[in-house]
């Protein structure tokens, strides 16, 4: 896999999507989680279920009788004397778990099987936050391990006079805040980059400004454009940030 994909994982998840691993059977994770909302690949982000196709199977592994249409890979899988379907993230390629198929669960007769190590839930309710920071290459790693943070975009962003190096992020408001991802990054750019020029929060028209730190700016945000895929994950890319295996 492609190490943007496999560098903010910890050794487990890394373990379970690279190396095929599988997580231990239990009412953990996922397995009892039916809050509504999207399921995402823990590695790429890519959206692979819904919430309204997870259903009580019972086998101790979050299901799933339907995935989001052309998200999901299969592939025969004959380890450990088994025949089984393999399933993967169509865009990444990621472990996912398998399909089980003639169970007569639900209607669809399908069992997605996953781990809950390959997925990242996303709340029907989750927010945005554009803000312009001093460096997004690296606070783009520093926004991805923040609690609560589900997808960090670089981007620029504009106040109508000038365009600002910026990040995107969306996160749960049910783990994390705006104060609370702006704090963070303002602590870990000063000291980790000795940085600490420049921080705004971008406002979206008919969006109310959030909470933010006292040194932080704030005004109306009058344009976005996500940065080219090169920017994307480019400490992961360069080699900069690597996986720990
Ligand atoms: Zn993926």
């Amino acid at each position: 896999m492609k190490p943007e994909y496999t560098a903010h994982l910890t050794p487990w998840e890394y373990k379970v999507i690279a190396e095929k691993a599988t997580d231990p059977p239990g009412e953990g994770g996922y397995t009892n989680h039916f809050e509504p909302g999207t399921y995402h690949c823990r590695a790429c982000g890519a959206p692979l279920f819904e919430s309204s196709a997870k259903f009580h199977s019972g086998c101790g592994w979050p299901a799933f009788d339907r995935e989001i249409p052309g998200a999901i890979m299969r592939k025969p899988d004959f380890s450990y004397g088994m025949v089984r379907t393999e399933i993967l993230c169509m865009h990444c390629g990621g472990h996912l778990g398998h399909v089980f198929e003639g169970e007569g669960f639900t209607p669809t007769n399908t069992r997605h099987c996953v781990n809950s190590s390959s997925i990242v839930f996303h709340p029907t309710d989750k927010q945005e936050l554009v803000i312009g920071v001093p460096d997004f290459h690296h606070c783009q790693e520093f926004a991805s391990r923040i609690e609560g943070v589900l997808s960090v975009e670089c981007g620029f962003a504009g106040d109508g006079a000038h365009l600002f190096e910026a990040l995107r992020i969306e996160y749960d408001p049910h783990q994390t805040s705006p104060v609370r991802i702006i704090s963070t990054l303002v602590e870990r750019t000063t000291q980790d980059l000795r940085r600490s020029d420049y921080w705004h929060c971008f406002v979206r028209d008919g969006s109310q400004t959030p909470e933010i730190p006292p040194n932080v700016s704030s005004g109306p945000l009058l344009r976005y454009t996500p940065a080219s895929e090169e920017h994307q994950w480019f400490l992961r890319k360069a080699g900069i940030v690597r996986t720990q295996k």
